[in-house]
């Protein structure tokens, strides 16, 4: 047969046992995952601010920093350029004065003078002379009278990266003499940006107008810096724009981002730190709270299975009652004041269950004595009669044992009944049927039959010891009054007899036998009453 309960029913275990231990679990279990996933996006969302926060802070002083260097190297080749020995082309006190420089400042890797054509004259680094510059913006900013900071180029004289600060040398009437030009590596930029970004995977650049690198040219960050920014990133950083909460660096990864125009706006500086490294913390976080939340559940089971026991065990016993009060089975122990620990209403319940199945118990046994039993004499009654003797009537059959049947009735009792009242007559029934019950073997079966008849089923008796055994009954009714409380009546019984023959089943022959012997009693009657007769089928009225 298809199943047709719904797929969340069949799984749900059957017993109360395995629902209770179902739903504490879930009750306990979901509320902290639940809360635990909340707290998660919700710790997330906060590292992810917070370090958007950090970048910021991280990005001010990085800027300071670099903003600083610039202006510092680019004061230095002013202060050259204005110089006495620079502004009276006095070649040899500059080239005393640029080799004392260079000494003193080791972030210049080039320090040259270049002359009005833009050919290089003087460099004691080592740059040769001779080189010509004149195309190089630098030396026609210069030309205009600017002073330069370049983007990161490569260095003609080295092959290096480096950036290059451009001062021009005016004479006196301040015409252009030519330029000092201070070479440096944007390794410094590298080295500021390493320190400044203070955590592993947090990576600051800088980037120029065209999205080239401006760090990470060569050294440690060569690697990490990655290729030149792509376009539409470049434009919102450009525009100081925030950028996406968080988007797909060079190398794929997730990271979250902030950005800061450097250098008048010609560089920005980007830090970016992988959402990864930004998360870690918070699962770490997490991941102690669910341990933590499942070492409570575990302290927590035992007065859970406590808890559960206390309702399952009395509702688990009062189910077994039931089950042995349907099967008819013999009384189970089941005392009420059981189960003290078990909660208010599950006591309640189960002691009024056990006064409950004790009162139906016992209603059911007097139920059961009473359907068998004739009320006024506490003889059998006919029903049970008839049962007991198609049972005997088998088994005397099956065992071949002779079967008789005695039928008995009260002499004149509607005169007794009549004379002495109808109470009166009732103690002279219960008299009669005491006699009956004294008198009759351990093996007979005493039964009222109606009214003020008796029957006496008699197994293992034949036709002369059924007469005999008639015969005893007849006299200790006869030799006995019954005690009244004004007077003692002597009363008489009448009694028929007939055995079982074999014909037909044994239930019919008994019915044979009950009439057979109802005729014996109405012969024993006609004849004069206080007499046992057995069935003669030849005596008149039968
Ligand atoms: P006989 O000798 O021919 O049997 O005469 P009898 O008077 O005994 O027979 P009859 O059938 O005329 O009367 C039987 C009476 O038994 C009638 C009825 O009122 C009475 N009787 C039947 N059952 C009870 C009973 O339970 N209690 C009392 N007190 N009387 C009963
Ligand atoms: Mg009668
Ligand atoms: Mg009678």
């Amino acid at each position: 047969m298809r199943d047709s309960r719904t797929l969340i029913f069949r799984l749900m275990p059957d017993s109360l046992r395995g629902r209770i231990r179902l739903f504490s679990l879930l009750l306990i279990a979901l509320p902290v995952l639940t809360s635990a996933l909340l707290f998660g996006v919700f710790l997330k969302g906060r590292a992810e601010e917070q370090e958007r926060f950090h970048l910021d802070v991280l990005l001010e002083q990085y800027a300071a920093e670099a903003d600083d260097w610039l202006s510092r190297c680019m004061a230095d080749v002013t202060f050259l350029a204005e110089s006495e020995e620079a502004r009276g082309l006095d070649m040899e006190r500059l080239r005393v004065l640029l080799t004392g420089f260079s000494r003193t400042h080791q972030g210049f890797i080039a320090l040259s003078y270049v002359d009005a054509r833009g050919f290089t004259v003087l460099d004691p680094s080592g740059v040769p002379t001779g080189m010509d510059l004149s195309d190089r913006s630098y030396f026609l900013a210069a030309r205009q009278g600017d002073a330069t900071i370049t983007d990161v180029i490569t260095s003609r004289a080295t092959g290096l990266p480096a950036l290059v600060f451009a001062a021009p040398v005016r004479g006196p009437e301040r015409d252009f003499r030519g330029l000092i030009l201070g070479a440096s590596s944007p390794a410094a930029l590298d080295k500021m940006a390493r320190l400044a970004a203070t955590s592993e995977g947090r990576i600051i650049r800088i980037l120029d107008r065209k999205g080239e690198r401006v760090t990470g040219r060569s050294g440690p960050l060569a690697g990490v810096v990655g290729p030149p920014l792509e376009s539409p990133l470049r434009e919102l950083v450009f525009r100081n724009a925030p950028l996406p909460p968080m988007y797909a660096d060079h190398a794929g990864r997730i990271v979250v981002g902030r950005s800061r125009i450097l250098k008048d706006g010609q560089w920005v500086a980007v830090a970016e730190t992988p959402l990864r490294v930004v998360h870690a913390g918070v699962w770490s976080f997490l991941t102690v709270a669910v341990l933590a939340a499942l070492a409570v559940i575990i302290l927590l089971t035992p007065a859970l299975l406590r808890l559960t026991r206390s309702v399952e065990a009395p509702l688990e016993k009062m189910a077994r009652m039931a089950r042995a009060m349907e099967e008819d089975r013999p009384d189970m122990d089941c005392a009420p004041g059981a189960f003290r620990e078990a909660p208010d209403e599950i006591r309640t319940l189960y002691d009024a269950f056990v006064h409950m199945t004790g009162k139906l118990r016992d209603t059911i046994s007097q139920l059961a004595v009473c359907a068998i039993t004739d009320p006024l004499t506490a003889l059998a009654n006919r029903r049970s009669l008839m049962d007991e003797g198609r049972r005997l009537a088998g088994v005397c059959r099956r065992s071949g044992v002779p079967f008789s049947v005695l039928m008995i009735d009260l002499d004149g009792f509607k005169q007794i009944n009549d004379t002495l009242g109808h109470q009166a007559g009732d103690e002279v029934l219960r008299h009669v049927a005491d006699q009956l019950r004294a008198s009759a073997r351990s093996t007979d079966f005493v039964a009222r039959y109606g009214g003020e008849e008796f029957v006496v089923l008699a197994p293992g008796a034949d036709a002369p010891q059924a007469l005999s055994l008639a015969e005893r009954l007849r006299a200790a009714v006869e030799s006995e009054a019954c005690p009244l409380d004004i007077q003692s009546v002597l009363c008489t019984v009448s009694i028929g007899t007939s055995t079982l023959d074999g014909a037909g089943t044994p239930e019919e022959a008994l019915e044979a036998a009950l009439g057979r012997a109802d005729q014996a009693l109405y012969q024993a009657k006609n004849a004069g009453r206080n007499r046992v007769r057995a069935f003669d089928p030849a005596s008149p009225g039968s």
